[in-house]
């Protein structure tokens, strides 16, 4: 299998030696293409020559043990296959990268190579280049000639002999070493020591740092030479200059680097709601592989899962806890940490790619710290040996569903896949339960079991819809806030109580509009007006990246009335600072959380009451728990509601009971405040009272009446190029393509809200999937099609994206 998007395997030559050595899920260097080097991986050992190419030898046998397993491939394919991408494309995505050997091209000189006068001056600097060293990558020519397309050069001076090239491969993981250092064999007699510290004597510093290594030394462990640093108030010039001398040595140790320090607890007692629920989650799993877990926010299931984890724990099974979203994780990590210690491990996107390296070897070594791993979506692609339950928390999240890039798979749904492979059974949690979980619970297709009440018995928060068209006529707004969002801040914030306010929008305004001629600066790469951010005075593209500073006049008229229209998290963290400048405001964007600990601290300073007033986007409606907030508020509910997408109502509904779910966790009941131009709108009505069956039922009769999901499957093709004729005679191709193999069911071809991204094109049309007709055969039908388009030339370039289930 080699990590490229391509459907099939290919078979390679090895001798009866190697093939005997060799297993399913090794890694083996092998060439592709002209001269391109791959990290393939062992699928299948057999003795049938290919009968199109000849088969290669392989270059190098990368390991000595299978680092993926059969469990792996198995579900590698189930997600290839389902999903409708290359099995290479889920090798690619599920191996850390540091497992798939780069292929970096090696340039040497030619020692033969004379006459210098032939070269052009580029050719001429890189041969000078090699003078000085003795080999270059192109990544290193290219810097030398300050471009990035080299080849055409690099070409050049193949054919005139100047240089050759060599493709190598080397591995990128490097283990955290950690330095030691200890004492030469020869000083560790008491009379060779005196006659040390005598020598010493006028080398105080030095003498200082042999006798804090005695102290140190009596504890009998390992000393760091930083901590010797540390303990003897030295700098690691005197401890170089004591090895210099053949006094100490150093040494180093290979450590892990993720560590969990202190104590663990017993597991709380559950109450009488909770354990009822357990036990009905234990009934459940006695019929059901899959269970829905509805309980309202703060009811405790995280203390209810913790049950169950420690049950799995006990048979020596794994346990896979998802989580939608690292903006969670420091939370629940600590808090599972506080019973199960050492035994979890931590998985996501902005771990390092050593921790992750680290982290799948635990696993596939099934060590005492991997028995509970705790991770975001990419987690599923670990290699699990005997996973004994999958627990999947805030399974209603978008963020389980991967868009981009391929493969585009939804983490809960592979997740129950891998449960059946496993024999493990696998808990979906939420208060807001997506209407296709909910749905399979009502089909009895998956378990069912409620928890109604919160923990300590604390009443849901008062909820209050605030009409701010009524607010504005009668001139009752400040800023973007009514008068009775103000004094819902005012008295909780009085009290010492903390406060969360909801604007799903960041920067300071989404569009800048010129006053005099209507013009709004747009994006160049994409169709979208740009944002305006005003603490770095710049516009940007929330699409590409885009950004550039703010122009004084418009750039179409020229006049200077740019004005801003509609508001973001920066507009509303400023406002703030200046209603309530004696308090402390924070934000909790994807602007303000960058970097591997960017949540940790905003969530950490929130914890510890440094910020009285929270604002941001949706991300702090992602299950958060803190004690203190007694009030949340949303300032503009509307814009979740009238939003293009068939979900857009359920998705509204879970946002805003998530994120009233965060009020009045631990004592009394707190409030919420949602402003509105429609209070009564049915959803948020529905929101008001917490009526989630009412909601279900309603949405479910929408969904049947227009055929979506959960009644219909949905799959999304999706064209992109530079070109918009292109991409507008290839989709009208594919439309009718489609349309004669499923007719009516074909929806499109449409073009999305915003129709080009980083100048590329787009075009969508979506074939709905009746519950009669069958997935397979029509997945066969559309792949026919591709091949069929892919084969036409001037459709060659456009990019063919299928999303299988693209909600
Ligand atoms: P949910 O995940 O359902 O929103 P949590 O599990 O976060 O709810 O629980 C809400 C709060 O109640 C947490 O602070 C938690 O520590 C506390 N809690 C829940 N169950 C118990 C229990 N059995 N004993 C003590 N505290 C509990
Ligand atoms: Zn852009
Ligand atoms: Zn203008």
């Amino acid at each position: 299998m080699l990590p490229i998007p391509l459907q099939k395997t290919f078979t390679y030559s090895v001798t009866e030696e190697e093939a005997n050595f060799l297993q399913k899920g090794m890694r083996v260097a092998v060439s592709f293409g002209k001269s391109k080097m791959y990290t393939g991986l062992i699928f299948h050992i057999h003795q049938t020559a290919p009968t199109l190419y000849e088969a290669k030898e392989i270059h190098q046998i990368l390991d000595e043990k299978p680092i993926v397993n059969e469990l792996q491939l198995k579900h590698w394919q189930w997600i290839a296959n389902y999903y409708m991408c290359a099995l290479g494309d889920v090798y690619r995505a599920s191996l850390p990268s540091a497992f798939l050997l780069e292929s970096e091209t090696i340039v040497y000189k030619n020692e033969a190579f004379v006459d210098e006068s032939i070269l052009a001056d580029d050719e001429f600097l890189i041969s000078e280049a090699l003078q000085h060293q003795s080999q270059l990558t192109i990544h290193q020519i290219a810097d030398i000639l300050g471009r990035k397309k080299v080849m055409p050069i690099v070409n050049e001076l193949i054919k005139k002999s100047v240089i050759y090239i060599k493709e190598e491969i080397y591995e990128t993981y490097k283990p955290k070493l950690v330095k030691y250092i200890r004492l030469k064999e020869c000083y560790k007699s008491d009379e060779s020591l005196n006659a040390l510290l005598e020598e010493l004597s006028r080398a105080k510093k030095q003498r200082v740092a042999v006798l804090t290594f005695f102290q140190l030394a009596t504890s009998k462990k390992p000393i760091k030479a930083k901590d010797l640093e540390k303990a003897a108030n030295v700098s690691s010039t005197i401890l170089k200059s004591l090895v210099a001398k053949d006094i100490f040595e150093f040494y180093q140790v290979q450590t892990d680097r993720i560590n969990f320090k202190g104590d663990t607890n017993s597991l709380k007692e559950l109450n009488e709601y909770q354990e009822k629920a357990l036990s009905e989650i234990k009934t459940s799993f006695v019929e059901k592989d899959v269970t829905l877990l509805h309980g309202i926010t703060s009811s405790g299931k995280t203390e209810v899962y913790t049950k169950l984890i420690q049950k799995v724990l006990d048979t020596g099974k794994q346990v896979l806890f998802l989580l939608p979203e690292i903006a969670l994780t420091t939370q629940i990590i600590t808090r599972l940490q506080y019973y199960f210690g050492n035994q979890i491990s931590v998985f996501h996107s902005k771990y390092s790619m050593n921790e992750r390296v680290e982290v799948w070897n635990n696993v596939l070594e099934n060590k005492t710290k991997a028995q509970i791993i705790l991770g975001a979506r990419s987690s599923i692609f670990l290699p699990f040996s005997n996973l004994g339950l999958i627990v999947v928390d805030e399974e209603h999240e978008t963020s389980y569903k991967q868009f981009e890039p391929t493969p585009r798979y939804n983490a809960r749904d592979a997740a129950i896949v891998l449960a059946k492979m496993h024999n493990a059974k696998i808990l979906l949690g939420s208060a807001t339960p997506s209407l296709e979980s909910y749905f399979n619970a009502q089909q009895k297709k998956y378990g069912f079991v409620e928890l109604k009440r919160r923990f300590g018995n604390v009443q849901l928060p008062k909820i209050e819809l605030i009409d701010i068209k009524e607010k504005h006529r009668k001139k009752e707004m400040k800023g973007h806030f009514s008068d009775r969002m103000l004094k819902l801040i005012t008295e909780a914030i009085e009290e010492k109580e903390q406060v969360i306010l909801f604007q799903n929008r960041r920067g300071f305004s989404p569009v800048v509009e010129c006053k005099t001629c209507g013009i709004s600066p747009q994006c160049p790469n994409c169709d979208v007006s740009l944002t305006y951010h005003k603490y770095k005075n710049e516009l940007r593209c929330h699409y590409c990246n885009y950004q550039r500073a703010m122009p004084n006049s418009c750039g179409a008229c020229g006049s200077n009335t740019l004005d801003t229209k509609g508001f973001g998290t920066e507009q509303i963290e400023l406002e703030l600072k200046e209603f309530f400048p004696d308090f402390k405001i924070g934000r909790m964007d994807l602007d303000t959380t960058r970097g591997k600990f960017g949540y940790q601290k905003i969530i950490g300073a929130f914890e510890a009451r440094e910020i009285d007033i929270l604002v941001g986007t949706q991300m702090l409606s992602k299950g958060l728990d803190f004690e203190n907030v007694s009030l949340v508020g949303i300032l503009n509910a509307d814009s979740m509601l009238n939003f293009p997408d068939f979900r857009a109502h359920e998705r509204a509904y879970d946002m805003m009971v998530q994120v009233s779910g965060r009020a009045g966790r631990s004592k009394k009941q707190g409030n919420v405040a949602i402003q509105t131009y429609n209070p009564y709108h049915q959803i948020l009505q529905q929101v008001s009272t917490t009526n989630y069956t009412e909601m279900y039922k309603e949405q479910l009769q929408d969904r049947w009446q227009y055929n979506y999901p959960p009644y219909y499957r949905l799959i999304k093709i999706t064209l992109k190029h530079r070109d918009f004729i292109k991409v507008d005679s290839g989709i009208n191709w594919l439309f009718r393509a489609l349309y004669n193999s499923f007719g009516e069911h074909v929806l499109g071809p449409t073009t999305p809200a915003v129709s080009r991204i980083r100048n590329l094109y787009i075009k969508n049309v979506v074939i709905k999937i009746p519950p009669k007709q069958s997935l397979v055969s029509t997945k066969k039908q559309l792949q026919k099609i591709k091949n069929t388009f892919e084969a036409v030339k001037e459709f060659r370039p456009i990019r063919f994206i299928i999303d299988v289930d693209a909600y």
